[in-house]
Parts: structure tokens; sequence; C-alpha cells
């Protein structure tokens, strides 16, 4: 199925028939159905992650999964096994243009839930829609306590009681331009798209001149009703929400092992599949509270996230040296050590410790970047970190960044 051709470079957005050559091997992204999937597809993903990549799983913001550091020679190994689980389409293009991100508590049988499915079938079998660009991505929300309208996709639909709201991204975010019965809502979606390219074929929502937001307005707005008010979006919630648990994976990392393990746990809970989120979170619906509990004490055990207020939440890291070339600091262990100073501190900010000034984990600002240059790190405040630093520190001084409590 592989060939040296359909691996693409660096900078590329992966896929499984596509994968893309990094670092550390070929990474290839996994694109499950309606972002999830069964708890053997997960231990199949955990073992082929160890056996045939190098153990490493990162969660996208995509609400992906990719494998890390697999040779040439393994990729079709890698390739039968996922279709083996309904985990591979029919060919890249399908691939590469069947971006659809759900609310990870939506149910099957729900609103959200059929019009997520919906879209994929459309967007993998209508030829006409292959010149969108690689990244053009729809969300679908549900409204539910895990909600992920505030995310940005280049299109958007948000069910709510009796309606569904149609948005489009902007440099600003989402718009959201009016609502529609849901009946209607996959075909709006299909519409928008369709005008999209017939005027401006393989550009990003964001980016579209004024007159090619006049066309799409005027394919979309005839099927459109005025918007009722939107509940605010609650955004990313982990531990207990009801009858479901999430957890998170520190700097959206997962090693094979956590993944095998989490399966095992999700199962003994009820669950009956892993749910994933733009969030690089996962979430399970449990058969009750105390199996919620459970599991999430056996995910804490093994080191991922079950606490909202984890320091390791407001950090992003790459993982620096050695796994990256560029690196020249441990990006990653460095960063745990500040989870544990900012508890300590009750340092309540943000912060991103970057390999180097390339700043791969985190584009936006944080209140505190650390920029890995030389074996030392460049100190940056309210920047990223391609900004310059105000002074550099050593990995052993990092205490000297976050000020001591005071008392009284
Ligand atoms: S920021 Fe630099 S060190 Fe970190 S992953 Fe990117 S290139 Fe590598």
């Amino acid at each position: 199925m592989s060939t040296a051709a359909a691996i693409l470079k660096k900078g590329w957005c992966p896929g499984a028939l596509r994968p893309m050559q990094s670092g550390d091997g070929l990474i290839v992204r996994v694109r499950p159905r309606v972002g999830r999937f069964d708890l053997d597809a997960a231990r199949m993903l955990a073992d082929a992650a160890q056996r045939l990549g190098n153990g490493h799983i990162d969660l996208t913001r995509r609400a992906n999964l990719q494998i890390r550091g697999l040779s040439d020679n393994r990729l079709d190994e890698q390739q039968a096994e996922l279709g083996r689980f309904g985990l591979l389409d029919d060919d890249a293009g399908s691939e590469a243009v069947r971006n659809v991100m759900v609310a990870p508590l939506a149910e099957r049988g729900s609103v959200a839930y059929g019009i997520a499915e919906r879209l994929e079938e459309i967007l993998a079998g209508d030829p006409r829609l292959r010149g969108l660009p690689a990244k053009f991505g729809v969300l679908v929300d549900d409204g539910g306590p895990a909600s992920i309208a505030d995310e940005r996709a280049d299109m958007a639909l948000r069910v709510a009681s009796g309606f569904v709201a149609f948005g489009i991204d902007t440099p600003h975010g989402t718009r959201w331009l009016g609502a529609c019965a849901s009946r209607d809502a996959v075909e709006l979606v299909v519409t928008a798209m369709q005008a999209v390219l017939e005027c401006v074929p393989r550009t990003r929502m964001r980016d579209l001149s004024a007159a090619a937001l006049s066309k799409l307005q005027l394919a979309v707005m005839p099927k459109l009703q005025p918007l009722p008010p939107l509940d605010p979006a609650r955004g990313r919630v982990i531990g207990m929400l009801d009858d479901a648990a999430g957890v998170a994976a520190p700097f959206g990392r997962l090693e094979a092992g956590q993944l095998r393990r989490l399966a095992d746990l999700a199962m003994m809970a009820g669950a009956r599949d892993l749910r994933l989120s733009p969030w690089r979170t996962l979430y399970m619906r449990v058969r009750d509270a105390a199996a919620g509990q459970a599991l999430l004490e056996g995910a804490r055990a093994i080191g991922l996230i079950v606490d909202e207020r984890d320091p390791l939440l407001r950090i992003e890291a790459c993982p620096g040296a050695p796994a990256c070339v560029s690196g020249t600091v441990d990006a990653r262990g460095d960063a745990r050590r500040l989870a544990r100073l900012m508890a300590e501190r009750r340092f309540g900010g943000t912060v991103h410790v970057s390999g180097c000034a390339k700043g791969c984990a985190r584009s936006a600002p944080s209140d505190l970047v650390l920029v890995g240059e030389a074996g030392r790190y460049g100190v940056v405040r309210n920047g990223t970190a391609r900004d310059a630093a105000d002074r550099t520190i050593g990995p052993s001084d990092l205490e000297l960044l976050l000020p001591e409590p005071s008392h009284g």
C-alpha cells in the first residue's frame, strides 16, 4: 500500500495512507470515524505503536491520534492493522479531506453524531470536495458538557434545542451566521463548501477575500434563519462529567503502555470506546460514578492528568532534546519540574517550554516562555518563542523564575 512517493515532507498534514517524515521516523495520523475508536482498536494502536513505531502516541489538536517513529518498511504492516479495525480510508484523497471534529460526549443516535457521520461520508465520497485545502475542517458540537463550540474550524455546526447554528471561521474566531433545521445542516455545509470551491479553491475560511465571503453568504443566507441566543460553551473539562470520565495526556503524548492500560481501565468501568477531543484529552462513557472514579484513579496512577487544576494543563512543551535534533534542552523534563514549582509557588499563569525558537508546541503567547539555545533557556514574559528574551538561565535555575508565594 505504501510508496516512498506517498510520504509527505515535514510541515504537511499527514495521514495513515500518506504519513509524514519526521526526525524520529514516519508519523502516521489516524482519524477514527466520528472521533472515537473501540477498546480493541485502542489496544491494537498501542501494540502497533510499540511494535512498529517508537512507542510514542500523540493526541492532536484536531482530535486525531499519531503513531510516531515508524520506518518505511513497517508501513504496510501498520496500514494492514488499521484496515482490520476499519481505521483506513479508501484512498489518500478521501483521508485528507475527511476532517470532522465532533463533541466527544455526543452519543450514537444523537443529532450531532448523525450530522458528523454523514459529513464524513460525504467528504470522503464526493470527488468535488477534494479541492478543499488539506487542513480544512468542520466542527460539530452538541452543546453538551464537553462543548467544542469555541474551538476553531473552517465551518462549525452547533446543535441546540430545536435548531442548528452555522458558523464560519474568520481571522477573529467563529462568526455564527444563522440557524437551520437539523435535517438541513449537512446540505448547508456542503453548499457552503461548494460555494467556496467555485470562487477560491484551496483557501481556508479565515483567508477568504471580501468578494469570496459575499459569494458564500449569497449561497447560504437564504437557507438560514436568524440565530437564537446560544449558551456559552463550557470548553475543556476533565475528571467526572455526569456519567463520563475525561483524562488528559501530559503535553498531548501517550506512551503505548498508557494507552493499553487506559483501554483496560475503560473496559472495567463499562466504557465501550475512547473518544478524542481537540484539547488532547480522552473521554469514556462509564457505567456509574463509582466506576468513573475508579477509572480516574487508575489513570492518575499511570501518569495521566485527571484534575482540571493540574498545572501540567497550563504548560505546553515540545519534545526538545534528545528526541528533536534542533533541541539542546530537555524541554519536557524541565516542564515537569516547572509544573511542580508552579504548584508549590501557586503560579497560576501559562507556560511554554520550547526546545528552540521554532516554538512548535504553541504559537500563541504565554505568560512565561522558555526558549532553548545552546543548553540554556532564553526567558520571555508575555510572548512567544519567537520573541526576544530578557535574559538566559540554565536548566538548573528554574526556581529563580517563579517568586515564592507571599505568606500572611
Ligand atoms: S521547537 Fe525546536 S526543539 Fe522543539 S520540536 Fe520544534 S524544532 Fe524541535
